[in-house]
Order: C-alpha cells, then sequence, then structure tokens
C-alpha cells in the first residue's frame, strides 16, 4: 500500500496524518504511532503486517452497541442483564470495540498475569515481559485490569501465544493478578470489577463468535493459571 493510501485512511479514521502528500513525514510517523497506541499494538511508527491487519479491522463498520429503542424492547429487561447476571459492562465500555475476525475462533481460555494481589500491570508492562520471551507481541488478547478496564492485547485476527497447542481457534483472555500479596502462592485474586468485566467479556465474546467452551488454562498445563476452576465458575455458565 502506498503512503498516500495510509494517509487517506489514517485521515477518515480521525488521526491526524496530514496532506495524502505520499511523504512518510512526522506527522505520519505521529498517526501511525496514535494509531498503534489506539490499538494495543506495539507503538513503532512502522505500519508493518499487524498494523495493517488492525487498520483493515478499525475500517470495518462498528456494529450498532445497542438496537434502536422501541416499546417492546423498553419493557423488557436489557438481555444482557437477563441473560449473564452480573455481566455489567466495564468502565471504558464507550471506547473499547470488540474486533471482527475472519479467524475461526470457538474457545475462551482464561489466564492470570501471575502478578501479586493489589498491583497494578499494564498491557505494556505484559508486552514488555512476553517481547523477553522472543515473542512478537503480547501474547493475549484481552487484558482485563484490577479496576475493570479491558484492554485490547494481540488483535483478535492473529493468532495468539497463550497455552501451548491450544492457539488456533481461541481467543487468550487475562486479569491482573492470580498470585498472593507476596508473590508466591497462587491466589484467585479477582477484584470485584475485574469479575463483572470478565463475565461481560466472555459474554460479549461468546454472542461475536461461534464459541463452543469457556477454559482456564490449567485445563491444559500442570499450572495454577488462571488460579481459579473456570468449570466451576460462573464464566462457564454464559454457554
Ligand atoms: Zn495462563
Amino acid at each position: 500500500m502506498s503512503v498516500q493510501d495510509l494517509q487517506r485512511r489514517l485521515t477518515a479514521l480521525g488521526y491526524q496524518a496530514g496532506p495524502a502528500d505520499g511523504v512518510r513525514g512526522p506527522k505520519t510517523i505521529a498517526a501511525v504511532k496514535a494509531f498503534q497506541e489506539a490499538v494495543g499494538l506495539v507503538v513503532d511508527g512502522i505500519a508493518g503486517p499487524q498494523t495493517m491487519a488492525a487498520l483493515k479491522q478499525a475500517e470495518t463498520p462498528a456494529k450498532p452497541r445497542r438496537p434502536e429503542p422501541d416499546k417492546s424492547a423498553m419493557a423488557q429487561p436489557v438481555p444482557s442483564q437477563e441473560t449473564y447476571g452480573r455481566a455489567t459492562p466495564p468502565p471504558n465500555v464507550s471506547s473499547l470495540r470488540l474486533l471482527d475476525t475472519a479467524r475461526p475462533i470457538n474457545e475462551i481460555i482464561w489466564h492470570c498475569t501471575a502478578t501479586p494481589e493489589g498491583r497494578d500491570f499494564t498491557v505494556n508492562d505484559i508486552r514488555a515481559w512476553h517481547k523477553q520471551r522472543g515473542w512478537s507481541d503480547i501474547g493475549y488478547h484481552y487484558i482485563v485490569y484490577r479496576d475493570g478496564r479491558i484492554m485490547p492485547g494481540r488483535p483478535v485476527g492473529q493468532v495468539g501465544a497463550h497455552v501451548s497447542g491450544h492457539n488456533t481457534g481461541t481467543i487468550g483472555c487475562s486479569y491482573v493478578g492470580g498470585v498472593s500479596a507476596d508473590g508466591k502462592t497462587a491466589k484467585d485474586t479477582r477484584t470485584g470489577p475485574q469479575r463483572a468485566s470478565m463475565l461481560w467479556l466472555t459474554a460479549q465474546l461468546a454472542k461475536k463468535f461461534q464459541i463452543a467452551k469457556i477454559s482456564g488454562h490449567n485445563e491444559y498445563a500442570a499450572k495454577a493459571c488462571p488460579s481459579f476452576d473456570v468449570r466451576k465458575d460462573e464464566l462457564s455458565r454464559l454457554l
């Protein structure tokens, strides 16, 4: 794709890429970086394959968040509450877009970041740890912060790196925490907002994709991750 085309597409998405002059100058690079930041990619200003894939996804029109209100709908409980119990939207729901992908996805696998209870870590922290392992990007597709915010990780259109032998066909989600404050013992450290957001995210993904199974990393490996049994959790009752 030409630089001019890139400039036009970024501008159309609301990024200040400058005039479509075909010159990859500071404005264009800044716009690429702003876009990468917004979609949770590595911010390097280079429009590589991951950035181009995310750009294509961002250009796909979002489905309306809720149907047009009408009398019958208003008389009924909101479907997500009725169907999913405590699946309340996360605090950053207005800025969160769950992207579509043609990649076949039939399972959601939950993880924890294996970080101590009570401590916050960002997508960029986790990305740095995973890149230290030699991975191209963060291994998870979604990360749920302690305050309930849901952050995009690796674009869902790309195969993740979260469960050996089960990355194809799955979405990897992780909550921040999973270990006691001393950093040694596996512990279900999910906060109330995290539980609510995990339910909400799982419910949204289950609606968007043909999800047949919701599982935890510990069902596939001799690990504690995500420090609880998804099969006995309300998460597994969403299907
Ligand atoms: Zn895991």
